[in-house]
C-alpha cells in the first residue's frame, strides 16, 4: 500500500507529468538545485545543533558555522548541483546558508526555551478508520513550549515568507500534526514555520474541524492521484528547477523563471552570543564534546 508525503502530494499538484516521472518511473536523478543543496546542509546543521542542545550543550557560533562550511566542502559538487540562477555564485548561495544558521543562533541562544520531544522524527499514520490511506513525513522538532503545548517546528531556508492566510491553510505542518497528536497528549498544538533567511518566525494554529477537513481532502487527492493515467506536463515558471526539464515535452512552453530561489537578504542585526556555553553538563565534558561534534 502507498504511503504519500506532502512532497508526493505536491508534487502531482504542481506538475503531474513530474509526479510520473519521479515517483511512477523512479527516474534516476543524479543533480539537484542549490536551493536544495542549501537547504539540506543548513537543515543538518540545525539537527546537530538541536542534539547538542538535548544533552545540554550549546556550541558556538563559530562552531556551528564552521561545520557548516566543513560539509559544504565536503559534499559541494560543481557538475552536480544546478544553479538556475546563473548571477549568483556558489559563494553567495553558502553565504546565505550562513545567514540562516546565524539568524537562527542568534534568535534562540543560549536555546532554552523550551525542550525537545523529537528532532528529525518520523510520523507515519491512517488519515482513515480502515488505514487505507497513509501519510509519512519528517518533522524537523516536535517541541513542548513552556506553557505546556505541543509545537510542530519546520525550518524553511528559501527567502519568500508566506501571509498569515496562506500558512493558514497549509498543508505539510497540518498533515503533521495528525501524526503528532498520535503520540504525543497536548492540551494544544502550534504550527511553528522558522524563515530562517529573513529572520520571521510564523505561527498558526488548526481546530479539530479543520484537520477533519483537511483528512477528507487529502483522502480526496490520493483518489484522484491513484485514478490519474495521462499525467499531463504543466508548465510553469517553476520548470527551470525541474531536475526533468531535458526529457519533458513540456519544459518548452514554460515561462521564464522567476525569481523563487532565495536570494540574498540583509541580515538582522542582533547582538552577539557567541562563545561556548555548557547547560547540565560539566564544563570539561561540555568542551571536549563541542570540540568532537562540531
Ligand atoms: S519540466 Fe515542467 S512540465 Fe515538465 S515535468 Fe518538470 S515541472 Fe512538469
Amino acid at each position: 500500500m502507498q504511503v504519500y508525503s506532502h512532497s508526493r502530494l505536491s508534487s502531482f499538484e504542481n506538475c503531474p507529468r513530474q509526479f510520473r516521472y519521479r515517483y511512477v518511473e523512479r527516474l534516476p536523478v543524479d543533480t539537484e538545485s542549490i536551493e536544495a543543496f542549501v537547504g539540506k546542509r543548513v537543515h543538518e546543521v540545525i539537527e546537530r545543533l538541536n542534539r547538542f542542545v538535548e544533552r545540554g550543550l550549546v556550541p558556538s557560533l563559530g562552531r556551528v558555522i564552521e561545520r557548516f562550511r566543513a560539509l559544504w566542502s565536503e559534499q559541494f559538487q560543481l557538475e552536480r548541483v544546478r544553479i538556475v540562477r546563473s548571477e549568483v555564485s556558489s559563494e553567495e548561495y553558502r553565504g546565505m546558508g550562513e545567514r540562516c544558521l546565524t539568524n537562527h543562533y542568534r534568535r534562540h541562544y543560549p536555546f532554552d526555551g523550551d525542550e525537545s520531544l523529537g528532532i528529525e522524527q518520523r510520523v507515519v499514520f491512517p488519515l482513515d478508520a480502515d488505514g487505507r490511506y497513509r501519510v509519512q513525513g519528517v518533522v524537523d522538532r516536535v517541541v513542548r513550549a513552556r506553557d505546556g503545548a505541543i509545537e510542530i517546528h519546520d525550518y524553511k531556508t528559501g527567502r519568500f515568507v508566506p501571509t498569515q492566510q496562506r500558512l493558514d491553510r497549509d498543508r505539510q505542518l497540518a498533515l503533521y500534526q495528525i501524526g503528532v497528536q498520535a503520540s504525543h497528549q497536548a492540551s494544544s498544538v502550534r504550527l511553528v514555520w522558522h524563515y530562517l533567511l529573513r529572520d520571521h518566525v510564523r505561527v498558526s494554529t488548526r481546530t479539530a474541524a479543520q484537520l477533519d477537513t483537511l483528512r477528507a481532502d487529502t483522502i480526496e487527492l490520493i483518489d484522484r492521484i491513484e485514478s490519474e493515467s495521462e499525467f499531463a506536463p504543466r508548465p510553469s515558471a517553476l520548470c527551470s528547477w525541474c531536475e526533468f526539464r531535458d526529457i519533458c515535452p513540456g519544459a518548452a512552453g514554460a515561462p521564464a523563471a522567476r525569481e523563487r530561489a532565495p536570494v540574498a537578504a540583509r541580515a538582522t542585526a542582533r547582538p552577539a552570543a557567541i562563545g561556548p556555553v555548557a547547560r547540565a553538563a560539566p564544563a570539561s565534558r561540555a568542551v571536549a564534546l563541542q570540540l568532537r561534534l562540531l
